[in-house]
């Protein structure tokens, strides 16, 4: 198995070369094909999989596909349950849309907003983000959901150790209701198959 089998642009490709990576991880072998068909995946995964590239790399193939528009609405929106986790996950998204006219920013509490919301007005394409800057921002009327395409949870289960439900529920309402989701967990708790459930639309499940 390859990452040119498993039917990534040449772009990316490129980047996974350039990070040294040679063959996909388990979990990037069962989450990449559902993902770039458009499904809505619910993966089982701990950190140390690859999950992150296992959601960002088809992540970045579908919206390098289609075509944008030049003031870039927020198309994909990933949300960690921490700050250390999303400036991770952006430095990942980076690497891997190194060759990729797309736009990335990353938001997190506990710090001064106003360098993001400075990012965000250039336009953003993907967006990393804890929930709490996010809700915060949108209700400043500094940011908007409505062009979301696809919607990342990652690490759902400390999402809700860390007490995030109603946030990640507000954020739901403020998506548009047709796209596509993502949701990644470590351990499947009865609270986690009750959010994948409100979340998803017909899932694959695949396991690290
Ligand atoms: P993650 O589980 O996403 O936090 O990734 C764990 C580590 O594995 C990170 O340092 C990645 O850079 C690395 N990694 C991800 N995918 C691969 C791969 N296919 N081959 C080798 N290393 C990888």
């Amino acid at each position: 198995m390859s990452f040119k089998s498993l039917g990534l642009s040449e772009a990316l490709l490129k980047a996974v070369d350039q990070k040294g990576y040679t063959t996909p991880s388990p979990i990037q072998q069962k989450a990449i094909p559902p993902v770039l068909q458009g499904k809505d995946v619910l993966a089982s995964a701990q950190t140390g999989t690859g999950k992150t590239a296992g959601f960002t790399l088809p992540l970045l193939h579908i919206l390098s596909e289609n075509p944008k528009e030049k003031y870039r609405p927020i198309r994909a929106l990933i949300l960690t349950p921490t700050r250390e986790l999303a400036a991770q996950v952006y430095a990942n998204v980076k690497e891997y849309s190194a060759f990729l006219n797309l736009r990335s920013v990353v938001i997190f509490g506990g710090v001064n907003q106003k360098p993001q919301v400075a990012q965000i007005r250039k336009g953003v394409d993907i967006l990393v983000a804890t929930p709490g800057r996010l809700l915060d921002l949108q209700s400043q009327g500094l940011l908007s959901l409505k062009r979301v395409e696809i919607f990342v949870l990652d690490e759902a289960d400390r999402m809700l150790d860390m007490g995030f439900l109603r946030d990640i529920e507000r954020t739901i309402n403020l998506m548009p209701e047709k796209r596509q989701n993502l949701m990644f967990s470590a351990t499947f708790s009865k609270e986690i198959k009750k959010l994948a459930h409100g979340i998803l639309n017909q899932p694959v499940q695949v396991e690290a």
